[in-house]
Formats: C-alpha cells, sequence, structure tokens
C-alpha cells in the first residue's frame, strides 16, 4: 500500500486580471480530488464562489494598487503601519460579505510583507500568514532548519505558512520536482507550499500541463488547505476550512 505522508498546499492567488481561467479550474480539482486555498482580492472575491462547494479555502490578498492608498508603489511593504491596517482589513471585510465566511489567512500580493504587515494582521485578527518565499532550499542549512515547515511568528498568535515553490509555467518545472524530492528524503511528512497564479495560465497547452503536474502530485501526498495544515500541526481547530462563521 502506498502512504500518502507528503502535504501538498496548492494556492491559487486570484486578482483582477485580463486572463481569467478560473471557470475551468473547479472541475479539474474536482477530477483529481484536491483541495486547496485561494488568496483573492476583495472586490472580485464573488468569482472564486464554485470553489466553496469543493471544500476550498477562501482568503484575503491585497495588492495596494486596488486601494485608495496607491501611491505609485506595487509592494504592500512599503506603505506605513495605518495604510497596510486599511487596505488589508477592506479586502478581509469585502471577502467575508461576499462569500459569507470568516478569513483568517492572508497572502501579500507580489509576496511583499514586513514586520508592519505581520503587526497589522495580528490587530485585525488574522492567524496566518504566506506571503514569505523560502529563498533556498538545496543548502546544507535547509537540513536541519527545515524551512519548508509553519512556524510560530513572535507575533500574537501568527503563524507563518512560507511558500516552498512558485510555479511560472508548470512545464518548465524541473525545480519543482528536485525541491520535492529534497525535502522528501529529508522529511518523509513534509508541507510543500506550491503558489500559482491562475491568470498565468496563458494557453490551451499551459492549462493541460498544469493538469498533469496536479495529477502527477496527488499520486505522491495529500493536498489539503492551508488552515488544515495548520490545525494539525498546532491543534487550532479554528483554523480549519471551511471557516464558515
Ligand atoms: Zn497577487
Amino acid at each position: 500500500m502506498r502512504t500518502r505522508l507528503i502535504h501538498f498546499l496548492l494556492t491559487l492567488d486570484v486578482e483582477p486580471s485580463p486572463v481569467n481561467v478560473l471557470p475551468s479550474l473547479p472541475k479539474l480539482f474536482k477530477k483529481a480530488g484536491i483541495t486547496g486555498t485561494i488568496f483573492v482580492t476583495g472586490q472580485i472575491s464573488n468569482v472564486v464562489e464554485p470553489f466553496l462547494d469543493l471544500g476550498w479555502s477562501i482568503q484575503t490578498h491585497t495588492h495596494p494598487n486596488l486601494h485608495l492608498e496607491f501611491n505609485g508603489s506595487y509592494r504592500l511593504a512599503d506603505y506605513s503601519y495605518s495604510s497596510q491596517l486599511a487596505m488589508i482589513q477592506r479586502d478581509k471585510e469585502m471577502i467575508e460579505k461576499n462569500l459569507n465566511i470568516k478569513s483568517n489567512a492572508f497572502r501579500a500580493g507580489k509576496l511583499s510583507m514586513n514586520n508592519l504587515t505581520l503587526n497589522a494582521l495580528n490587530e485585525l485578527g488574522f492567524k496566518i500568514d504566506s506571503s514569505s518565499l523560502i529563498p533556498y532550499v538545496f543548502r546544507l542549512k535547509a537540513i536541519s532548519k527545515r524551512p519548508w515547515n509553519p512556524y510560530k511568528l513572535n507575533i500574537g498568535e501568527l503563524i507563518e505558512v512560507p511558500v516552498t515553490h512558485w510555479i511560472d509555467d508548470p512545464a518548465k518545472d524541473r525545480n519543482l520536482w528536485m525541491k520535492i524530492r529534497f525535502i522528501k528524503a529529508i522529511e518523509s511528512d513534509a508541507a510543500i507550499c506550491l503558489l500559482l497564479h491562475p491568470h498565468s495560465l496563458t494557453s490551451d497547452a499551459l492549462f493541460q500541463r498544469l493538469e498533469k503536474m496536479i495529477l502527477r502530485l496527488s499520486r505522491i501526498g495529500a493536498f489539503l488547505t492551508v488552515g488544515d495544515l495548520v490545525n494539525s500541526r498546532f491543534q487550532d481547530p479554528s483554523l480549519s476550512s471551511p471557516t464558515n462563521p
């Protein structure tokens, strides 16, 4: 019998974009029998509603250029504490109102996060941030630190779920498979957080390659939402999906 120990956290960042493959994704994920997490900006959060029925977790995503506070910088970390707080709060409230859910996890657009962001998240009652990217995996010191795992930040109850790999193009992702092999060899029940922008799937060919990749991943591991993984590691049932009130 095959053991399914590796945990894949498939996360989709969704924001306004001219390319929209979202409507075709639920069918693919249903067929593969996988769940994941969507980080979506407030105003367009209605578009991800079909994912709720599939057990996906919908969470907050903030890009400054979609807010009145926009001052020319696309990086959230360039803004003051009060501006960051206002933007994140607006996105959170819009998502919760549009979809009738509670959001307690966050990802910054462009993964632009700093201490001010984390403090704003704590102030707004968030429990999870997933705005950091593991800068290395193949270095020796990674073996002892195991940086792919979620960890407690020293800010309120916040837990960081780092992104292990940013999928640019499902076709040319040799790095992904190398990382998975490396991590799996060190820790058989590791968490591997994958970031994908649906709007980067600009052709049918790319979409089909994503389908192949998902099926291949589902043969070697189990897919979880970010909240479910954190709950299983830190025993906080309030983090599990669906995050209904
Ligand atoms: Zn984004």
